[in-house]
C-alpha cells in the first residue's frame, strides 16, 4: 500500500498524459509555453476567478502574493501556526513578522475569534490555511479584514477543488495561493502552484512579480523572482484536469467510507456543513500515537503526521517566540493537535480491501493485545 500512489495513477491514465508532453517536447516552448496559458485560463474558469497566476511552487505563489501587496520589514500577517512551514516562512522571508493566533479543535483551521486581538497598527494582512482540504472560515476572515482595512490571502495549496458556500476554493480571499506539488489532490510531476485573483491591478503586478519583475522583454519596473511554471508542468496539470473531478469525487468516497469504519474508534475528521474537503489528507486523533504508528508500518500501512511540532516551537523561530512571548502552551489546540493527529494512505485508487486493511489494523492496534499494553504503561 502506498500513501499517495501517483505510479498507479499515471499507469491509468498513461495516453493522455504522454500525449501532453510529447506535445510540448514537439513544439519546444518550455518556458511561458502555450500550455501555461492555457492551463491559466482553465484554472481561473473553474475557480470562477477573474485571473490565474500560475508559478514555480505553492511556496512562490505565496510569497510572489505577499510581495504583490507590499509586505515588508515593520508590517505583520496573521496566520496560524499549525501549517507547513511555507506559509509563515515567506512572511519571514519578506522581513514581516508571522503572527500566530490558535486554530479551532473540530477544524484545525485558524480561529476567527482570535483574530482581532491580534491585529495592530501593523497588521497588512491575514493568511488563512486550509488545512487538509477543508476551507477556513473565510466569511468571517474576510468580514474581520474589512473591518481593519487588512487584505486576505487564502493558503488553498491543499484545498484546490473544495467549496466553500458555493464558492470554489482559492477564490476566497483577494488573492488565493495553490500547490501543485506531485501529492496534493491536484499535482503535477515536480514543483509547481497558481495564484487566483479578481483584481486586474493585482494580476498585472502578480505577472511581473514571476518573471523578475519585467513589464516587456527585457524592461525591468521592480524586483521580482524566478517565479514561472514549467510548460511541461502546465501540460500534465492540463492532461490531470480531464479526471481531477471523478478523483475529487473517489477521495470523498473513501474518505467517507474511512469515517463509517473508524468514527467509534479514533476522532475522525469532521467537514463543516457548509463547505466542502478536497482531501489532501484524511486526518485523524490517536493517544500514544508512536505506538499506533508503529503496529500501522508492521501491517505495511504507511502514514504521516502533518504536523509535529506547531511553528512557535520551531527552531528557526526560536527568536520570534522570545520577542512575542510565545511557549509551549500559548496555542494550546495547536500544540495539542500536534501531538494526536496521524494521516492515513489516502489516494483516489486507494482499493477498499486496502481501506478496511487500515481500519481493522488501526482498531488492533488501538484496543487489541498491543493497544492494551500500550494503555497500560501510561497509567
Ligand atoms: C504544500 C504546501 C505549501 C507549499 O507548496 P509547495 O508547492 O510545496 O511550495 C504551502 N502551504 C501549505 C499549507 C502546503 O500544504
Amino acid at each position: 500500500m502506498e500513501f499517495v500512489d501517483l505510479r498507479q495513477q499515471y499507469r491509468r491514465r498513461k495516453a493522455y498524459i504522454d500525449a501532453r508532453i510529447q506535445a510540448v517536447l514537439d513544439h519546444g516552448r518550455f518556458i511561458l509555453g502555450p500550455e501555461v496559458q492555457e492551463l491559466e485560463v482553465r484554472l481561473a474558469k473553474r475557480v470562477g476567478a477573474r485571473h490565474c497566476v500560475s508559478s514555480a511552487s505553492g511556496t512562490d505563489a505565496l510569497l510572489m502574493a505577499l510581495m504583490a501587496l507590499g509586505i515588508g520589514p515593520n508590517h505583520e500577517v496573521i496566520t496560524t501556526p499549525f501549517t507547513f512551514i511555507a506559509t509563515a516562512e515567506m512572511i519571514t522571508l519578506l522581513g514581516a513578522r508571522p503572527v500566530f493566533v490558535d486554530i479551532e479543535r473540530g477544524s484545525y483551521n485558524i480561529d476567527p475569534n482570535l483574530i482581532e486581538p491580534a491585529i495592530t497598527p501593523l497588521t497588512r494582512a491575514i493568511l488563512p490555511v486550509n488545512l487538509y482540504g477543508q476551507p477556513a472560515e473565510l466569511e468571517a476572515v474576510n468580514r474581520i479584514a474589512a473591518r481593519h482595512g487588512l487584505t486576505v490571502i487564502e493558503d488553498a495549496a491543499q484545498s484546490f477543488g473544495a467549496l466553500y458556500r458555493g464558492k470554489h476554493s482559492g477564490n476566497l480571499g483577494a488573492i488565493g495561493c495553490t500547490s501543485f506539488f506531485p501529492s496534493k489532490p491536484l499535482g503535477c510531476y515536480g514543483d509547481g502552484g497558481a495564484c487566483f485573483t479578481n483584481d486586474d491591478h493585482l494580476a498585472g503586478t502578480l505577472r511581473e512579480l514571476r518573471n523578475h519583475g519585467q513589464l516587456a522583454r527585457y524592461r525591468h519596473s521592480r524586483v521580482g523572482i524566478n517565479g514561472r511554471l514549467d510548460t511541461l508542468q502546465a501540460a500534465v496539470l492540463l492532461a490531470k484536469l480531464e479526471f481531477f473531478d471523478e478523483e475529487l469525487a473517489a477521495r470523498s468516497e473513501i474518505a467517507d467510507r474511512y469515517t463509517a469504519l473508524l468514527q467509534h474508534v479514533v476522532r475522525t475528521p469532521r467537514v463543516l456543513p457548509d463547505r466542502s474537503s478536497a482531501w489532501a489528507q484524511y486526518t485523524i486523533e490517536v493517544p500514544d500515537r508512536p505506538i499506533v504508528e508503529q503496529a500501522l508500518q508492521a501491517g505495511g500501512i504507511p502514514t504521516a503526521v502533518h504536523y509535529p511540532l506547531p511553528l512557535h516551537l520551531q527552531a528557526v523561530y526560536a527568536g520570534l517566540s522570545l520577542e512575542m512571548g510565545w511557549f509551549p502552551g500559548s496555542f494550546p489546540v495547536a500544540e495539542a493537535a500536534s501531538e494526536r493527529v496521524l494521516s492515513l494512505p489516502l489516494h483516489p485508487y486507494l482499493r477498499p480491501g486496502e481501506i478496511e486493511h487500515v481500519a481493522e489494523s488501526l482498531r488492533e492496534a488501538l484496543h487489541g493485545p498491543l493497544g492494551d499494553e500500550a494503555m497500560n504503561l501510561r497509567r
